[in-house]
């Protein structure tokens, strides 16, 4: 079977083996080598020297830990959005009672940060930018470096859900000066489900102190004080992620990030360059393309929910559709974790077999 869906991902072998191992205490002495470690080689793979929270969650959890941790309602929140995820994000400041300021652009687009910097303008006082490294549900990376560029120009912070990108595209958290950066296990990380992370600044850490939406579960301060005082997490943690992350991290150090990322590009390459000759168009301007998940333009008359079920029915690959606005109109392909140019030409094979069975006009 190819999984080529943005997330989960397939898991290597050895972290399928960690995540089969027996339960230990976690709050016992092998729990807190184990976590204590993690955590450092998980700030390696963010490129940081600051904290990295490691929680269990999904990544959307991760995304409100970010706001909810730096924020307090009533602030004024710019919110970039290129797509689902985007919207997703400015739902969560929201709905904690932020004074969000949206700011969106086409399906398909990438975020400008000069409409960035002209929003910011426009409206003062804004205490932080929320953007999306990798728009997962049209297949754009976004310019974070920039975007948290006009950010810090008027002194805002700088959110990112970085869930589909971090482990896969380069995002050099302290270099780029971001200041809290969601992700999650089932991605990049090439680990199932389970675990969210956050990483969290100095800048990120001051704000925390006066920040005032409500938190509890999600709280980083407490989760930071257990790292660091107990090497373990307030509550119980996905015990069976955190070891298969730890056998995925080291997968992924011993291959060098440069590698990694070189890795995903040529996978992507591969999957734009193979569907463009089926005569598929992107929907992503290609410019902004991402390197973990293509979407591609539905062709005249193609029922997208028939082509994803004979794909995964009759050739075992599975890919996605579309999610919100873009459902029936575009499908995606993920090439995120564990992936290589041999996968995605299995997967590039199989859609022209698949494609007379799913044109119903
Ligand atoms: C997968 C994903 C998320 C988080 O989704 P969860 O289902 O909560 O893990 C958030 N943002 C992006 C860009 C994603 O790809």
């Amino acid at each position: 079977m190819q999984l080529r869906i943005p997330g989960p991902t397939p898991c290597n072998p050895k972290v399928l083996q960690a995540a089969g191992r027996q339960m230990i205490d976690h709050r016992g002495k092998e729990f807190g080598e184990i976590f204590e470690k993690l955590a450092s080689k998980v700030k390696k793979v963010y490129q940081t020297t600051g904290d990295v929270l490691i929680l269990t969650s999904s990544g959307t959890g991760a995304m409100e830990a970010a706001v909810v941790n730096t924020l307090s309602p009533g602030d004024k929140v710019l919110a970039t959005s290129c797509g689902f995820f985007g919207d997703r994000f400015a739902e969560i400041a929201q709905i904690y009672g932020a004074n969000v300021i949206k700011l969106s652009f086409e399906m398909g687009n990438f975020v400008d940060p000069d409409a960035v910097r002209k929003a910011l303008k426009e409206n003062p006082g804004v205490k932080a930018v929320l953007m999306t490294h990798n728009e997962s549900s049209t297949g754009i990376t976004n310019d974070v470096k920039s975007i948290a560029e006009a950010a810090r120009e008027v002194g805002a912070l700088s959110i990112v859900d970085s869930v589909s990108g971090i482990g896969s595209i380069n995002l050099p958290v302290d270099e780029w000066q971001l200041d809290a950066v969601a992700s999650a296990s089932q991605k990049g990380w090439m680990s199932p489900p389970g675990l969210g992370m956050v990483s969290m600044s100095s800048k990120a850490w001051e704000a925390n102190k006066t920040a005032k939406m409500p938190r509890n579960y999600f709280n980083l301060a407490k989760a930071k004080q257990f790292l660091v005082e107990k090497k373990q997490t307030p509550w119980t943690p996905a015990v069976s992620t955190i070891f298969a992350v730890d056998a995925a991290v080291d997968l992924i150090l011993e291959e060098g990030l440069t590698n990694v990322f070189a890795r995903h590009a040529r996978c992507a390459k591969v999957a734009r360059e193979g569907v463009k000759a089926l005569g598929f168009s992107l929907l992503a301007d290609e410019k902004h393309a991402s390197y973990t998940v293509t979407a591609v333009k539905a062709a005249a008359g193609m029922d997208v929910t028939k082509f994803c079920s004979v794909l995964r029915d009759e050739f075992g690959v599975v890919i996605a559709g579309g999610q919100g606005t873009l459902t029936g109109k575009i499908f995606r392909i993920g090439h995120l974790g564990w992936v290589n140019e041999t996968d995605m030409n299995e997967v590039l094979a199989a859609l022209p077999k698949a494609l007379p069975k799913s044109i119903v006009k």
